[in-house]
């Protein structure tokens, strides 16, 4: 050290103890990012070249030179060497517990397999547990069953009846909509030729009248009752596994859309370990079909929140139960027809080989709150200080609950509520604007605006051109100004939040994904690359009510932060579903760091 540098350094400690607050801007930092593309998402989304961190937090965010003056002898310097650095990414809608448990489960991978490669799979799993007794359930899961090779082909009991094994097999479909079973499994299910299709489901057959084991919707139940309940160790396990997935995506904090007390319990257990890696926030279901009324539902939610919320966002991870989840409807897809439409799914009322899709006579179920129940509700949620997060897939739930919206704003109670209205698969085009206006955020999983066998084909059939071409409107809500966030729904889909934002951008498919899905999915464009990144983060930071911490590269911010291995704004549009994490930071504390960062 140079005397004059010795001295000035003298002078600023002599100012520092005379105030505090000199004191705090130079103490060296704790790390420092330098040399790197650190896409920040403030308001500008402006880029700088460097970064200091402190205790957590984000302490600098400037050029090198404003780096090195933060740096001093204990201070970790990272030369990012170009690399983009970026806010950790926010998933606003996903199930942590279905998706960590069913990476422990036998996996088909989302894979599209012929008959032989799905036996074989499965086979695989039964020979590595030889020690099961027979009367245990195999569960296979991640079933691509729309996806069969080649097009068409069915499963049927006889498909798992052909592998070696005593034990009743179960496969879910990834959809969530159906299960195949094989002989044992539909004998212990008690399914004979005389049982009737329950409410809402269906048990297919063959020619013959005997059940295939294939079983679609609240039929499946028939099955997934006789499975046990995750035990305490597979709760902590699928929880823990749901951490490792995030963490190696760079997720830093993720809403459970749908939760209950043995998740949190999980969670609440891997925080007590020093083991909660992201921000974890949970959403109680509001359900008043059994009796309840909205107010005794929102009581059973605030219990749960005195049990498991652990208060005000700190720099180390905690959990927040600060949502209620809502059902409005189902899905649009087939067969379910359960999203509820303003006009009717299209039958054919012509042959197989000159179809006539005609106005049906069903346009989904009546909402699952009525516009009273609702309305009661949301104002109940308010009071409560809790905001709603609402499954809405058809154009008419969406339009039910925005009107239930527009009530609540115009009373006290619903001015600071924050609404967020999940999927949003059909939008009538005249109630694009009210989102904006009415300040409720859809949360969109954007990688479902692509071809694939749930979006051409019968989609197109049975909901006529003119709505099929206003399916997944993300940009148009963009542009009509709605503040987009983004859920991944894991595990409908793989979690693949670098393939789900590549999807926003160019709403084609996985190259791989074979000829009949090449191309982008209709006519509407795709979001722009910034507002894309904005929804996983600052958007989805809004959601949680957490952006004034989180979301973006500030000072004053959390150290929630990313490394990538390739820059997400120059590399080809394609190329974005093939970025790596490099390294994950939570809160300061480095949670994840791939080979290639050093
Ligand atoms: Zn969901």
């Amino acid at each position: 050290m140079t005397s004059r540098a010795y001295f000035a350094g003298l002078a600023l400690l002599t100012m520092a103890s005379a105030h505090g607050a000199a004191l705090s801007a130079e103490t060296p930092a704790d790390t420092v990012y330098r040399n790197g593309y650190v896409y920040t998402v403030d308001a500008n989304d402006s880029v700088r070249q460097a970064l200091a961190v402190r205790a957590g937090r984000i302490v600098y965010v400037g050029d090198n030179a404003g780096a090195r003056a933060r740096t001093g002898k204990a201070t970790k310097v990272i030369d990012l060497k170009g690399r983009m650095l970026m806010p950790g990414l926010i998933d606003g809608h996903m199930h942590p517990q279905s998706g960590g448990s069913r990476l422990l489960n036998c996996s088909l991978n989302y894979e599209a397999l012929t008959v032989p490669q799905f036996q074989s799979r499965i086979q695989a799993c039964l020979d590595k547990d030889k020690k099961s007794s027979p009367d245990r359930w195999l569960v296979v899961v991640n079933w691509f069953q729309q996806g069969m090779l080649p097009d068409g082909v069915q499963t049927s009991a006889a498909t798992l009846d052909a592998l070696k094994t005593d034990r009743p097999v179960i496969v879910r479909s990834s959809f969530g909509h159906s299960v195949q079973l094989n002989s044992k499994g539909i004998k212990l299910a008690g399914i004979t030729r005389d049982t009737k299709d329950p409410a809402g489901g269906k048990i297919t057959r063959d020619a013959g009248g005997d059940a295939t084991g294939l079983l679609e919707d609240a039929a499946q139940d028939m099955a997934m009752n006789l499975l046990p309940p995750l035990t305490v160790a597979e709760n902590l396990a699928a929880s823990s596994a749901a951490l490792a997935a995030m963490r190696k995506q760079g997720i830093t904090s993720f809403l459970d859309a749908y939760t209950d007390p043995e998740t949190m319990t999980a969670f609440t257990d891997l925080h007590k370990q020093g083991k909660l890696t992201a921000r974890a926030h949970f959403a109680v279901l509001i359900d008043l079909d059994k009796g309840a009324t909205p107010q005794s539902a929102v009581a059973e939610l605030l219990k749960q929140q005195k049990q498991f919320d652990q208060g005000p966002t700190t720099v180390a991870p905690s959990m927040q139960v600060r949502h209620a989840k809502l059902f409005m409807d189902g899905v649009i897809s087939a067969p379910a027809f359960t999203g509820a439409m303003l006009e009717p799914y299209l039958v054919n009322k012509g042959t197989a080989e000159k179809p006539d899709w005609q106005p049906g006579p069903s346009a989904g179920p009546a909402s699952y709150f009525t516009q009273d129940a609702l309305k009661t509700t949301l104002t109940e949620l308010a009071n409560a200080r809790i905001d709603p997060h609402i499954h809405v897939d058809g154009d008419r739930a969406v339009r039910e609950t925005l009107d239930a919206i527009e009530y609540l704003r115009s009373t006290p109670a619903g001015k600071d509520v924050r609404p967020a209205l999940a999927h949003d698969e059909i939008v009538a085009p005249a109630d694009y604007p009210r989102f904006a206006r009415l300040d409720v955020t859809p949360v969109l999983s954007f990688q479902w605006a692509k071809p694939a066998p749930d979006t051409v084909g019968a989609l197109r059939d049975y909901m006529g051109p003119a709505r099929y071409a206003t399916v997944e409107p993300q940009a148009v809500l963009l542009n009509a100004g709605a503040r987009i966030a983004y859920g991944s729904d894991w595990p409908v889909d793989p979690l693949d939040e670098w393939f789900a934002l590549k999807v926003g951008v160019t709403r084609t498919a996985a190259p791989d994904a074979g000829k009949e899905y090449a191309g982008r999915l209709g006519a509407q464009p795709g979001m722009p690359r910034a507002a894309v990144l904005r929804a996983i983060t600052m958007n989805a930071a809004y959601t949680l009510r957490q952006e004034a911490l989180t979301g973006s590269l500030e000072v004053g911010k959390l150290a929630d932060m990313i490394v990538l291995d390739r820059n997400f704004f120059t590399i080809p549009e394609e190329d974005i579903a093939n970025i790596k994490v490099l390294q994950t930071v939570v809160g300061g504390k480095i949670v994840y760091q791939a080979g290639g960062m050093r």
